[in-house]
């Protein structure tokens, strides 16, 4: 593994050359995410606030003339070899389904593709609540788009008609019913910036200034490595639990409703497990606009009580938070951190802790400490700024 976990790893070139026999074209990459805020909105047709992070999946990629990929990682021993032609019948690869499921999806989109020898190096935590799953799709996708010359998937709107493949690669081939966030994020996202994603029909997305250092700031991920799964059902379950709302309120979608109009709304659900959740997502998506403003207007300190009420929100109202994300965020809060909330689909993963640069060593020894005084796994900690999207490298 090489030293610096955000540059291109040495053995990506060697190891595609032992494994195919031959040069690979080149090498593409995407990023890994955290989301700022908005969690479990984007199927809500809601708001969410990610930015990528320099922590990248990267892939050496040339053409095959046949229908087939073959691909190897370094993370995952053995090498997979996948027919395109009748995928979602046969082996759809474990792991490599994300892979194979863009080109598959590149196809059902209309565009002409061949199979691709692969190899895949991550830095990207993989089932940490930071997008391993995105990252892997959307280098696959950017390679392909340029090994096959494929039309229409660059510039803005075209990254979002690729970010639409990538989304349907998980959701059908690999089978995690993910919203869209994430490959967004990879596809989407800018260096100091986070990106305002408006899942509500087909609004363009907004880059909003993030800039953390320029504020003697800095982002620290708390990877608690608490397990985490997205397709052991319980983030269907908060799905399913939305449309059931959705349904008994007789609404389009939760973005219909606004916090005020909590009061009158929620006492027609048929439990309070619902009402929690729709509670949840309309404040969360109100919390989303909020931070908007505060970084749009240079603010801060607004970070500190938004990031604890989607916390908390998220802990008692959405229950997806666990006693490593409590004990990461609540230490991270009480040792100065100046805002801190759990990342991502929840049920373990990842938080984040917006810190002052010189408080950065004290809160990651305490949380450090707080992991082991509890007798948890060590977490892995470490700070990120906004970096850029999904790019060939070479
Ligand atoms: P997350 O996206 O938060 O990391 P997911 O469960 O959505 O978690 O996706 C993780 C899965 O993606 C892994 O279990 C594996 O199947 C696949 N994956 C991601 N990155 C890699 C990689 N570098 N090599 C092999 N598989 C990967
Ligand atoms: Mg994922």
């Amino acid at each position: 593994m090489s030293a610096d976990p955000t540059t291109i790893p040495a053995e990506l070139g060697d190891t595609f050359r032992d494994a195919f026999g031959r040069e690979p074209s080149g090498v593409w990459s995407a990023p890994g995410r955290v989301n700022l805020i908005g969690e479990h909105t984007d199927y809500n047709r809601g708001l969410c606030l990610p930015m990528a992070i320099p922590r990248r999946t990267w892939v050496a990629a040339a053409r095959r003339e046949d229908r087939r990929m073959r691909i190897l990682s370094r993370q995952v021993p053995g090498e997979r070899t996948i027919a395109l032609d009748g995928l979602l019948e046969g082996n759809r690869g474990g792991w490599a389904a994300y892979a194979v499921g863009v080109l598959w999806a590149l196809e059902q989109a209309g565009h002409e593709v061949r199979g691709l020898d692969v190899v895949v190096d991550g830095r990207v935590p993989l089932g940490s609540g930071l997008s391993s799953s995105a990252a892997l799709e959307c280098a696959v996708a950017v390679a392909a788009v340029d090994l096959f010359a494929l039309e229409g998937l660059d510039g803005d709107d075209g990254r979002r008609r690729l970010a639409g493949v990538c989304v349907r690669a998980e959701n059908d081939v690999a089978g995690a019913p993910t919203g869209g966030m994430d490959q967004s994020a990879a596809l989407l996202a800018r260096a100091d910036e986070a990106l305002l994603l408006d899942f509500d029909g087909d609004r363009p997305p907004v880059h909003v200034p993030f800039d953390l250092a320029a504020h003697d700031l800095a982002l620290l991920v708390m990877n608690t490595r608490a397990e985490h799964s997205l397709d052991d059902g319980q983030y269907g379950n908060r799905r399913e639990e939305c449309l059931a709302a959705v349904a008994e309120l007789g609404l389009g979608s939760l973005r219909e409703l606004r916090p005020p109009d909590l009061e009158r709304v929620l006492p027609r659900l048929s439990s309070e497990v619902l009402r929690r959740r729709v509670r949840h997502v309309v404040t969360e998506v109100d919390r989303v606009t909020r931070t908007v403003a505060a970084l749009e207007s240079d603010g801060f300190a607004a970070l500190t009580a938004l990031f604890d009420a989607s916390h908390a929100s998220m802990r008692d109202d959405f229950e997806i938070s666990c006693a490593e994300l409590d004990t990461a965020v609540d230490t991270a809060r009480a040792r100065g951190a100046l805002a801190a909330r759990m990342t991502g689909g929840g049920f373990g993963g990842s938080a984040i802790a917006i810190v002052r640069t010189d408080l950065l060593d004290e809160v990651s020894e305490a949380v450090a400490a707080a992991f082991s005084d509890c007798g948890l796994r060590e977490p892995e900690l470490f700070p990120v700024t906004a970096d850029g999207s999904a790019r060939q490298e070479r």
